[in-house]
């Protein structure tokens, strides 16, 4: 994509947005007869054609169930999905494709080392490690074992700009602390986390790490093994894949040590009243049969990643964001939040006398799609003592044109609505 310089529309970042955009069919809809703005990367990605036709070609081609019928749609459909796997464990450098377990997605992902890793290392008076800028996803499930398990969450603060503060971090390890479960991109500040010194400070005391990678997964390229993270959770529905399937990739070890996440068929080696066996790693996690569809359109959306320029695609998305937050820094009443030195394509704002939500619906009113509130990060919000922001976020297919048509927006919406 990068490379087709004959149209004349590539970015500085030398990344042919237009080209981009061709393959995307949704960025060529209307919405409220205006053409859409999509702005909203940060909740869901768009999806390329090929990973649209990837599912199409599944349920028409050759659906079937998997790892059970020796017909040949089964074999076909088996075979799909096993690639599937082998596609994202060498995309996520794992060094086995056991490694990696087809979930849900990072929600998920996270809820299963929780309530299998969790329950059996977990017990009374330990600590688990979290940061202030957790989505939901990465609190919830730890309260909830922490609460059965009478264990106790520490929380990693961070500065105004949004950065955590490591040195406080290093204060909280203890001979108490049993995980350290940390976010690699923040979704609603857009902080890239140093996440690989977060992982070596915790193995200095044989620590384990997990990892939520949901938002980082789509805008860098992710080495599991050159982290040394334990875990690492996302979702294929933010990098280009269909929603209802995700990952959670596992230290071999660790996984094989853990207990069955769900009982049921695919999981067991063999059943009997008096006394069930459980199948290999990642069987063992995968009960009943998997969502084969939208697995094998994962492998697709990563083939659609690996075939683009990513290190020219992910400096086009930081100019964008930076042109954003410039743009926005010129209007009077806007406050940015989150201006992390190191940063992914997200902009958080708020605007003096204009609540968020209606700024939203204004925008909407354009076509463009932001997305405001809490961002399922209310602990953010409360550190910051805001209620919520507006938040652009932006893919390679955005353009600086359409930046402008939502200062442009905003301009009019601060006028229409500002108390
Ligand atoms: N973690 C982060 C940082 C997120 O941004 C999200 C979703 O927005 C999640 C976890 C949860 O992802 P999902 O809803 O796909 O499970």
């Amino acid at each position: 994509m990068s490379s087709s310089a004959s149209t004349g529309t590539k970015t500085v970042s030398g990344f042919d947005v237009q080209e981009a955009r061709k393959i995307f069919p949704l960025l060529h809809v209307t919405a409220h007869n205006k053409p859409l703005i999509y702005f909203d990367n940060a909740a869901t990605s768009q999806k390329p054609e090929v990973v649209i036709d990837a599912l199409s070609t599944y349920y028409s081609e050759y659906n079937a169930n998997i790892h059970r019928g020796v017909h040949f749609l089964a074999q076909t459909a088996s075979q799909a999905y096993d690639e599937a796997r082998i596609k994202v464990q060498k995309f996520i450098h794992a060094q086995s494709e056991r490694e990696i377990i087809f979930t849900r997605g990072t929600t998920e992902s996270i809820n299963l080392v929780a309530s299998t890793w969790g329950r059996k290392n977990i017990s009374e008076g330990d600590e688990i490690i979290l940061s202030v800028m957790e989505h939901h996803s990465n609190i919830v499930p730890w309260q909830m074992l922490c609460e059965e398990q009478k264990a106790t969450l520490k929380i990693i603060p961070m500065n105004d700009n949004g950065e955590l503060l490591l040195e406080e971090y290093k204060k909280l390890i203890s001979s108490k602390t049993k995980l350290v479960a940390v976010v690699h991109v923040s979704n609603s500040l857009g902080t890239i986390n140093p996440v690989k010194e977060i992982i070596r400070i915790a193995h200095e005391k044989n620590i384990p790490v997990l990892v939520d990678g949901a938002q980082a997964i789509a805008h860098d390229t992710v080495d599991v093994q050159d982290l040394d993270c334990d875990f690492y959770a996302f979702s294929g529905h933010k990098m280009f894949g269909p929603t209802g399937i995700g990952c959670l990739y596992g230290k071999l070890h660790l996984l094989e040590s853990m207990p069955p996440y769900q009982g049921g068929g695919e999981m067991i080696q063999s059943v009997s009243f008096e006394k069930t066996t459980y199948n290999e790693v990642p069987f063992k996690f995968e009960a009943g049969t998997p969502n084969i569809a939208d697995a094998i359109a994962l492998g697709t959306a990563v083939d659609f990643l690996n075939s683009i320029d990513r290190k020219s695609a992910s400096a086009y998305e930081h100019e964008l964001m930076i042109y954003a937050s410039e743009k926005l820094k010129l209007i009077d009443g806007v406050k940015l939040i989150g201006t992390a030195e190191n940063k992914t394509s997200v902009v958080s704002f708020i605007i003096e006398g204009v609540n968020a939500m209606d700024a939203g619906m204004y925008l909407d009113t354009l076509g463009i799609a932001v997305r405001t509130g809490h961002h399922c990060t209310e602990p953010v919000m409360k550190r910051l003592h805001i209620p919520g922001t507006i938040r652009a976020s932006f893919m390679f297919y955005n353009t600086k044109e359409e930046v402008d048509v939502m200062i442009e927006g905003l301009n009019k919406a601060i006028k229409l609505l500002k108390k």
